[in-house]
């Protein structure tokens, strides 16, 4: 027999918020049965609908804030809800960032079962806005207009003409810009269900650094109608684009770029720094999308890994070899290790560009790479990790405590399997040292996190 829940669907309920979901959601109980609500703060009473009930817990629908906490603000976008790009933005700033501490030290307790390990407070930015580097802006057709502007929570209907407050400014002027064109020349918009028409999507990537510019055009042909009419547009109109591409997509998924590239004017790429670094960003190619934050990140990381210059370091899950260039004026050798090989690619050329040649990239996973390399007698001093959510292989911890490394430094975008891997080192003899939360993506409830671990001896 289906046991009778507490809370009955499309009722509506008075509750206590009483904690924070890692999502940002907002906790309170009915009869002591959980109850989660977006858009709510701990510490305020509302009034909400019962959307969804599960056997353990339900979803409620805030209708009405009766107790405000004193963290909550007006969110900025007046597409906040619909779009759900962000999750944080009716919060001040400052209880955003206590709240991505919170989840660190939650995940580092109850997971890492780590109790008395100092987390400091999360990093912010001086100005949480228009942080973004790239934006992708789907191109549609709403009535008789042409638009562009950023699909809405869980579904392809785009949300027209906003700008949207976290991307660079620059972005979306252009790609409106560039739609203006299209329109104008009556070029056809695809259609994803029809798969037919041309333009697909326009992404912007900018050099924060450098102001270098770079505009793509996604489109469903060989060939973009008006070529040399938009390039001779966007060089009168947009003279800070450093470099437009077209983009062959013909494939009918939602993968927003297609394998070839054509350039229409300018080198193909730009260029950006982090530090005193360079990096090549082609259309392609992973980049940090926070360049500011991304330099306070990996300053933690070289101050927690700093030896004395005669060391060798593992870069593991290094992407384009950002972290190794970082390091490697403070070491002897860095060894990068990345499984996607265009990544790899970029990594080398990036080393060359810079005038590095201390840094050798090696592509593979992690876990089979490094016990290889063990095996032939290269071993690591100081070894850093920034492994994609799932966190570390367990292979691949147990090796790298079997190299006995100095130190370990932990970069993090997952609490959890953050904490998990902790505990795992903890077990193989690393000692968790220090915890700093940094703030990549502000209004958001993603959290990066650096750790340093020390060896214990034994
Ligand atoms: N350190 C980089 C990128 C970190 S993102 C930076 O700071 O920019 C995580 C990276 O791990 C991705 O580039 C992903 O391709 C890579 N990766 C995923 N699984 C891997 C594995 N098993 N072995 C090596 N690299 C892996």
């Amino acid at each position: 027999m289906k046991k009778e829940l507490p809370v009955k669907r499309n009722e509506t309920y008075t509750i206590d918020i009483t904690g924070q979901g890692h999502e940002g959601q907002g906790v309170g109980r009915i009869d002591g049965f959980t109850v989660f609500v977006e858009g709510v703060l701990p510490s305020e009473k509302v009034e909400i609908k019962i959307v969804k009930a599960a056997p353990s817990h339900a979803f409620g629908k805030l209708l009405n804030v009766i107790e405000p906490s004193p963290a909550r603000i007006q969110p900025f976008c007046s597409t906040y809800k619909r779009c759900g790009g962000c999750q944080l933005q009716h919060m001040t700033y400052e209880a955003q960032l206590e709240f991505k501490t919170n989840i660190v030290r939650e995940a580092v307790q109850r997971i890492g079962g780590m109790e008395g390990v100092e987390i400091k407070h999360t990093i912010g930015m001086n100005q949480p806005l228009n942080y973004r580097n790239k934006a992708q802006y789907p191109v549609g057709v709403q009535g008789e207009q042409v638009v562009i502007g950023f699909y809405a929570n869980r579904s392809h209907e785009i949300i027209a003409g906003t700008q949207c407050e976290i991307q660079h400014k620059r972005g979306f002027q252009i790609a409106g810009k560039i739609k203006e064109f299209i329109e104008g020349k009556g070029i056809p918009v695809y259609n994803e269900k029809s798969g037919k028409g041309i333009i697909r999507h326009i992404v912007t990537r900018v050099g924060f650094s450098t102001g270098e510019i770079m505009a793509v055009v996604a489109a469903n042909a060989d060939n973009l109608p008006y070529k040399d009419e938009l390039v001779e547009f966007v060089e009168r109109e947009m003279p800070e684009i450093t470099s437009l591409v077209h983009n062959i997509n013909k494939k009918n998924t939602n993968v927003i770029f297609g394998e070839q590239n054509k350039v229409l004017f300018g080198r193909g790429y730009i260029i950006d720094t982090i530090g005193k670094y360079q990096f090549k960003i082609s259309p392609h190619s992973f980049f940090q999308v926070n360049p500011v934050q991304t330099e306070v990140l990996y300053s933690k990381a070289l101050e927690y890994a700093r030896l004395t210059g005669k060391e060798t370091v593992f870069d593991l899950y290094c992407g384009i070899g950002t972290i190794s260039l970082f390091l490697s004026d403070n070491f002897k050798k860095v060894y990068g290790v990345e499984l996607v090989q265009p990544a790899v690619e970029d990594a080398r050329e990036n080393a060359k560009l810079n005038g590095i040649s201390n840094v050798e990239f090696i592509c593979g996973e992690a876990e089979k790479v490094v016990p290889e390399m063990y095996a032939k007698g290269i071993r690591a001093d100081v070894v850093v990790l920034d492994p994609p959510r799932k966190g570390c292989d367990r292979v691949l911890l147990e090796t790298v405590a079997a190299m006995k490394p100095e130190r370990i430094v932990y970069v993090s975008c997952n609490p959890s399997t953050l904490a998990r891997d902790l505990k795992i080192l903890d077990e193989l003899g690393y000692k968790t040292k220090e915890i700093q939360p940094v703030d990549m993506f502000p209004q958001t409830y993603h959290v990066e996190t650096v750790v340093l671990m020390s060896r214990v001896e034994k």
